[in-house]
């Protein structure tokens, strides 16, 4: 039976998703969450994975679906910039808070997500926040910052500003943290 334009998801290619996914290390592309996605399965000949390759505007028009854009065709729908890669938790939570996580937001998240990528080739992942972040946390304390300066870090990180406070006294406490981070990240 043939289907109406608006009930056709535009799916991703195969090709994109491994793009996707391999372009953030397997590594969900939430800025506080960064879980890894994949790994051995004990079925040796299989991986598990709990990764998710999720539109950034909805695949098809139907209720409930989040931040889906009419006018984009449906090339630019399955298109790598309409995607991003994230652990399926996350992947849920962008899709029933739609407000919280617009576009803009996601596809920031997607930039700092490569950006995290390719910065950490070669290196150690000790931390699954942007290490931009944790550098300018022990640079420049969070408690002699500006509101706006800490609305841009929170925004930066997709947290709340109860959350960007608790971590910020976690990591003030924990300085062994500091050394930890600054071995592996801190220029
Ligand atoms: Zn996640």
């Amino acid at each position: 039976m043939a289907k109406t334009p608006k009930e056709t998801r535009d799916d991703f290619s195969p090709k994109t998703i491994r793009l996707l996914r391999e372009r953030v290390s397997d590594l969900c592309s939430k800025p506080d969450c960064r879980v890894l996605t994949r790994g051995a399965s004990s079925n040796q000949e299989k991986t598990t994975s709990i990764g998710v390759a999720a539109h950034i505007t909805a695949a098809a028009s139907a209720a409930g679906v989040a931040r889906y854009d009419a006018s984009l065709s449906s090339e630019q729908r399955k298109h790598y910039d309409n995607g991003i890669w994230l652990c399926q938790t996350c992947s849920r939570l962008i899709d029933v808070d739609e407000n919280r996580f617009p576009v803009s937001l996601l596809k920031e998240w997607k930039e700092i997500a490569e950006q995290y990528s390719k910065e950490s080739i070669g290196k150690q992942l000790v931390s699954s926040f942007d290490p931009s972040v944790i550098k300018s946390l022990i640079e420049d304390p969070i408690n002699k910052k500006t509101n706006a300066e800490k609305d841009e870090l929170r925004k930066k990180l997709g947290i709340t500003e109860q959350a960007l406070t608790t971590f910020f006294t976690i990591l003030k406490k924990k300085i062994f943290l500091r050394n930890h981070y600054q071995q592996f990240y801190v220029k």
